[in-house]
């Protein structure tokens, strides 16, 4: 079978006339490096799981995006970091949220799947969690730059990372097909810039923000939140798979086209399914997102 691997950085009011060229490069050049990271653990026969994994992770460390390094600010001025994986194989699943210092969120959500009985930690357990597994810690200082400093101070309400007036971008993910036709999603954000501490978007909730099933597909979510977490997008995708029988693209569109404006909610997904079939819908004006299937040349694109 032929492997595929997509990734997003976010969606929401990505505006041409706003987006310097060079802030355009470095967010293109980051996803390309994702899909490099990922698509070489695929192409030596890897897991899906280690694929998004590794994807996730370039895109954490860079401060460009909304996650890890990087992440928006709390209201209050903190940084609460979400993440989650999901390994399509066992739906065995990882979470965590508002924790507040491990470097790369994702590998804590992997931890949490693997190391421990449960699905989802939050809080100070989650930061106790991840020092207990000897995971990589940060300051305050490492994940907060002067970009995201700014935004807070201009932000009125809570505000989708691409909709501030910013020169910053968005929450990220991917989701991978291996040789082996197994899926896996992963999902890392600091959630929406001025949000209550405390607050959890869809990015950490299994079936919402993130969801995979070899049976069906693999799905990674970004946009507002709440709106994903009420409609339960990446376990309603899959269900129209299942139970429907629509093909991936056809779910996928339904859900982010016509489902989640019922419910005012704006944002975009990427998923793939066992078969190497990729569809990355949004509803949003733009994406940053990119792809890569076995054998073809990666493609990224925003709008
Ligand atoms: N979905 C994320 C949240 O609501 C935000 C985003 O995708 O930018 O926390």
């Amino acid at each position: 079978m032929a492997y595929a691997l997509a990734v997003h950085g976010g969606a929401g009011l990505i505006r041409a006339d706003s987006l310097s060229p060079a802030r355009e490069a470095a967010c293109r050049e980051a996803l390309v490096r994702a899909l490099a990271a990922g698509e070489a653990v695929l192409r030596r026969g890897g897991a899906a799981l280690d694929a998004v994994t590794a994807a996730v992770v370039v895109l954490e460390d860079d401060p460009v995006f909304n996650a890890g390094r990087g992440a928006v600010l709390c209201a209050d001025g903190s940084v609460e970091l979400d993440a989650a994986v999901m390994d399509g194989r066992t739906r065995a699943a990882g979470a965590v949220a508002a924790a507040k210092t491990p470097r790369n969120p994702v590998m804590l959500a992997r931890a949490v799947m693997e190391r421990t009985p449960h699905v989802l930690v939050v809080g100070a357990g989650a930061d106790v969690l991840a020092a207990e597994l000897g995971l990589s810690l940060a300051a305050r200082a490492w994940f907060v730059t002067p970009e995201r400093e700014a935004q807070l101070a201009a932000a009125t309400g809570v505000t989708l990372d691409h909709d501030a007036k910013a020169d910053v971008y968005g929450t990220v993910g991917a989701v991978a097909a291996d040789r082996d036709g197994h899926v896996a999603a992963a999902t890392s954000t600091g959630g929406m810039t001025g949000q209550r501490p405390g607050r959890v978007g869809d990015t950490p909730v299994i079936g919402a923000g993130t969801w995979a099933w070899d049976r069906t597909c693999a799905v990674s979510g970004t946009g507002h939140g709440e709106p994903f977490v009420r409609l339960g997008v990446g376990q309603r995708i899959s269900a129209l798979c299942e139970l429907a029988g629509l093909d991936l693209a056809a779910a996928a569109e339904r859900v982010i086209r016509e489902e989640l404006p019922g419910l005012e909610g704006r944002g975009g997904v990427i998923a793939v399914d066992g078969q190497g079939n990729v569809a990355m819908p949004f509803n949003t004006a733009g994406m940053f997102r990119g792809s890569v299937r076995e054998g073809e040349a990666p493609v990224v694109a925003i709008w």
